[in-house]
């Protein structure tokens, strides 16, 4: 522990931003990193309190109280390594993360939290300045083969992993670039795509084969992206490779079955967003949904209709509205009750400050408009007892939608591709594998895995980079008898 008053002298300082007004301009990231002097400061403020919770609060186990004290020491390389022996992509998580671990610091029960994100950013990025990540790749080959399906966070974790004991890994990927949500999904703004794009070379140097626009399957549902150009049925795949691990996220989307929802104008979030991608990558998308100028209504609150707040925004909407069906949640939470878990309050997003009014405890009840196209939602005020949503009587109102994005999170992973490799699924629609003991992220079916999205439903990056790693041992055992991989 560097200073031992420091969390006492220094107040937490958040990462800056770029006003709304020069953010609004374009899709680049704004989040500011904090400078050397701000982070030694930021990092003084860890207690060193002894039992780290934030340590447990972080999906990936981050050694945070120890890279906090590198860096009040401004000692970056080594900081770097022990950041790194526990997350592979912190670059990715130090920018999106929503940090479930400063809920949990020691700190955060009488004062602000250590700003544990933004120092995790910042080791990263001096990181890649300093050109000190490399690639790793193994000494010797083993000369097994591993398949992975699907190139989110969860499968590239997975694969860099087993690429770094020596497995041959081909990583399967059915749209035109790798990288999951991060890649298509998640705006560029929040996390600019070159980040993915140094990952994926480092990974090619290590020996990890990409192959995209291929999807592993049979057939697939119409309502969720598929940019493949081949197919390659699951047991062409389980004949070739000897172990095949299941990343392919979480895709189906919920759907808002109300008279009106064929109308044209009302669109699945994960068809609007995509394609911002991709014109941001400078692809030409024929008949792109553009806000501009338009009144949009975002159905959904979380984090997939705050990423249609910001690229409707950036588009030049007219108005952009957010309804949430559940009631709107205590600004504050009651900490001494819920430190150190991850607490439910009010969030406002960047892309909210942006320009955005939200509604809570709405529910939609129709959509109408003429000539087949969306003209206006007509919704209505609900409240919730016991768990029970009941309308509230004469609530009704409408409001003006020239675009209606749905943005009400994903039920399952598709339904199909789990089917054409016939693992037995959970509950929810889920691979069912466990991830502890023997059997651990083991479907079903011989020599087939399941992690991330795909196997726990839809959730985080962090979570996802968890389970990848957490995936890639359990295949190493598999393969080899044993494994000296990190769990
Ligand atoms: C719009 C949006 C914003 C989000 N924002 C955040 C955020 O800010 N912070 C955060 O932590 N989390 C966020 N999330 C959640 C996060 O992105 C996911 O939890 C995470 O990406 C899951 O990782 P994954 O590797 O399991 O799957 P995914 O990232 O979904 O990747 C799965 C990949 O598998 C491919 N695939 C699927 N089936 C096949 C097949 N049969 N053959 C070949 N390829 C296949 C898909 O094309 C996809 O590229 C967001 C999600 C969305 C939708
Ligand atoms: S990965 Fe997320 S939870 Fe873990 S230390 Fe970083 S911000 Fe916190």
């Amino acid at each position: 522990m560097g200073k031992i008053t420091g969390f006492m002298e220094f107040k937490r300082q958040e990462e800056s931003y770029l006003a709304p007004e020069a953010r609004l301009k374009n899709y680049k990231e704004f989040v500011l990193h904090l400078s050397n002097d701000q982070a030694k400061v930021q990092g003084a403020r860890c207690m060193d309190c002894g039992i780290p919770f934030c340590n447990n609060g972080c999906p990936v186990n981050n050694i945070i109280p120890d890279w906090n004290d590198l860096v009040y020491r401004g000692n970056y390389r080594d900081a770097l390594d022990v950041l790194h022996s526990t997350n592979n992509f912190p670059e990715f998580t130090g920018r999106i993360c929503p940090a479930p671990c400063e809920s949990a610091c020691t700190l955060g029960i009488s004062d602000d939290p250590v700003g544990i994100k933004s120092i995790e950013h910042k080791i990263i990025d001096e990181g890649w300045a300093h050109g000190w990540v490399v690639p790793q790749p193994a000494g010797f080959k083993t000369g097994k083969k591993v398949a992975v399906v699907g190139s989110g966070p969860a499968g590239l974790a997975a694969a860099q992993q087993l690429a770094r004991v020596g497995h041959a890994v081909t990583v399967f990927e059915k749209s035109d670039r790798i990288g999951g949500l991060l890649r298509y999904g998640i705006p560029d703004f929040k996390m600019e795509k070159s980040h993915i794009d140094r990952r994926v070379e480092q990974m090619q140097a290590e020996g990890v084969t990409f192959r995209t626009s291929v999807l592993i399957g049979k057939d697939f549902p119409a309502n969720v992206n598929n940019w493949a150009k081949e197919t390659i049925f699951p047991e062409d795949l389980e004949k070739e490779f000897d172990a095949v691990i299941l990343a392919g996220g979480a895709e189906q989307p919920r759907d808002l079955p109300v008279p009106g929802r064929e109308l044209k104008g009302v669109h699945f979030a994960m068809d609007f967003l995509p394609q911002q991608n991709k014109v941001n990558a400078g692809d030409k998308v024929k008949d792109q949904i553009k806000a501009t100028g338009k009144h949009v209504v975002v159905i959904g609150g979380g984090d997939t209709g705050s990423d249609c707040v910001g690229t409707s925004n950036r588009q030049g909407a007219a108005s952009v509205n957010q309804f949430e069906l559940m009631p709107m949640p205590p600004e504050q939470e009651n900490k001494p009750l819920v430190w150190p878990y991850w607490p439910t309050k009010l969030r406002t997003s960047s892309s909210h400050d942006e320009g955005c009014e939200r509604d809570w405890a709405v529910a939609t009840k129709r959509l109408e408009g003429k000539g087949g196209k969306v003209e206006k939602l007509i919704a209505c005020r609900v409240e919730w007892k016991d768990g029970k949503m009941t309308e509230v009587p004469n609530s009704e109102f409408e409001m003006k939608a020239d675009l209606v994005f749905l943005a009400m999170g994903f039920v399952s992973p598709v339904q199909n591709i789990l089917d054409a490799f016939s693992v037995d699924k959970d509950a929810r629609g889920n691979a069912k594998a466990a991830t502890e003991g023997d059997n651990s992220y083991k479907t079903s079916v011989p020599k087939v895995f399941a992690a991330g999205d795909m196997r726990r439903g839809q959730s985080l990056v962090v979570w996802a980079i968890r389970e990848g790693r957490q995936c890639a041992r359990a295949v190493d055992e598999f393969l080899m008898g044993s494994s000296d991989l990190p769990r």
